[in-house]
């Protein structure tokens, strides 16, 4: 099939991008803005493959977008193209409003022309798929609970408002327009390649340079971490083979409070890279307990059982192996990440072994 992927220069949409082009045989359409998350030397593994193609294009921009479904044709889009980062989003909510909702609502549009204009074979296997998230769902708090395809939005934040306001617009367009579509909401992602304002990859540079590493509150906010290679996989397999229609909540089955997580790599960096940078003892030392954010949900946990049950998918990474593994590629890819803070990754592509 063909596959449009928004936003596939991003942290997820990357290894959806390196997944589709090595594990399957589909054409892939990378349509990403490169703002500053997106990083083209983290699909440079496979910008040559003749399976594959980049586009620099806004989703909020109507006519790059429809030219880019009539010249690619594509049977599924895969829409992960937004502003994802929620302090960004309490400092300044119109990027995400702009992206994330109109963005939204302009690819739903183009999405409907382009199905209505297809041979009725191709519209019934047509999908639009819409990469929401957990945050949607707001704060379970102490209730014990989990989030699952029924539980009701209550986004907290401006980023959680603009992506539940995206969700919507998609069911609308299925409900009206008879759109194929599917929604999977996914809770933390971690794993190589992220972005290093995110926490894990923000804690594992910050020790390397003898940098404070800045919990939040007291560190016992939870989050439900997936490792990102098992995202990428569960939404090709939703993208290719759910029913029109569904959602499926996706999550790693790994609750873990923010300072175990933190503590947690300090181990892993005790093991892996012993040489300390000069006056640090132990990692560990650097942790410091900064105000908390505002509004910020105390508690985010995954019911993974439907797509478990409906499609088979299942994490094959635990938190334990996945954060072993993340640690050791942050040590191997010096390039990668120096090039993301000295900010020459805007420049152009690097070619980074995987
Ligand atoms: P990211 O910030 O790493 O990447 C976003 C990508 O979208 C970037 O490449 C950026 O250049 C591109 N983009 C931004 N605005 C654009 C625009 N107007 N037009 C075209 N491209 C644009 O985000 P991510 O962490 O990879 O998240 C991808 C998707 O998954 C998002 O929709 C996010 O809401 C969702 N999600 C993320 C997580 C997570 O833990 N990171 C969890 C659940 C869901």
């Amino acid at each position: 099939m063909r596959i449009l992927v928004t936003g596939g220069a991003g942290f997820i949409g990357s290894a959806v991008v390196r997944h589709l082009i090595r594990h399957t045989g589909h054409a892939v359409l990378n349509l990403d803005r490169l703002t500053y998350a997106g990083n083209l030397d983290s699909v440079a593994c496979v910008a040559d493959h003749p399976r594959y193609q980049f586009v620099q294009a806004d989703i909020c921009d109507a006519a790059a977008v429809r030219a880019c479904l009539a010249r690619f044709d594509p049977d599924i889009i895969l829409h992960l193209a937004a502003e994802s980062h929620v302090d960004r989003s309490i400092d300044g909510p119109a990027a995400f409003m702009q992206t994330n909702f109109q963005g939204t609502y302009t690819l739903l549009e183009a999405a409907r022309h382009h199905w209505a204009a297809l041979a009725p074979a191709r519209q019934a296997r047509f999908r639009f798929h819409q990469v929401s998230t957990d945050e949607v769902f707001g704060d379970l708090g102490d209730s014990g609970g989990l989030f699952r395809e029924t539980t009701a939005y209550a986004p907290s934040s401006p980023y959680a408002a603009s992506k539940a306001g995206a969700d919507h617009l998609v069911r609308a367009w299925q409900r009206t327009y008879g759109l194929p579509t599917l929604i999977t909401h996914c809770s933390n992602n971690y794993g190589p390649y992220h972005f290093p304002e995110k926490l894990i990859p923000h804690m594992i540079l910050n020790a390397l340079h003898g940098r404070p590493l800045p919990v939040y509150g007291q560190g016992d906010q939870v989050r439900d971490w997936l490792y990102v290679e098992d995202h990428a996989r569960a939404l090709v397999h939703v993208a290719t083979h759910a029913p029109a229609g569904e959602t499926y909540t996706i999550g790693g089955h790994n609750e873990q409070r923010n300072l175990q997580v933190v503590q947690q790599i300090c181990a892993l960096l005790e093991e892996l890279a012993p040489e300390r940078p000069a006056g640090v003892a132990r990692y560990a030392d650097l942790i410091r307990f900064v105000a908390d954010r505002p509004g910020h949900d105390r508690r985010y946990a995954i019911d993974a059982g439907k797509i478990g049950r409906e499609l088979g998918w299942r994490p094959q990474e635990n938190f334990e192996s996945g954060l072993r593994k993340t640690v050791a590629w942050y040590l191997a890819q010096r390039p990668w990440w120096g090039r993301v803070l000295s900010g020459d990754y805007r420049l152009g592509r690097l070619g980074v072994a995987s």
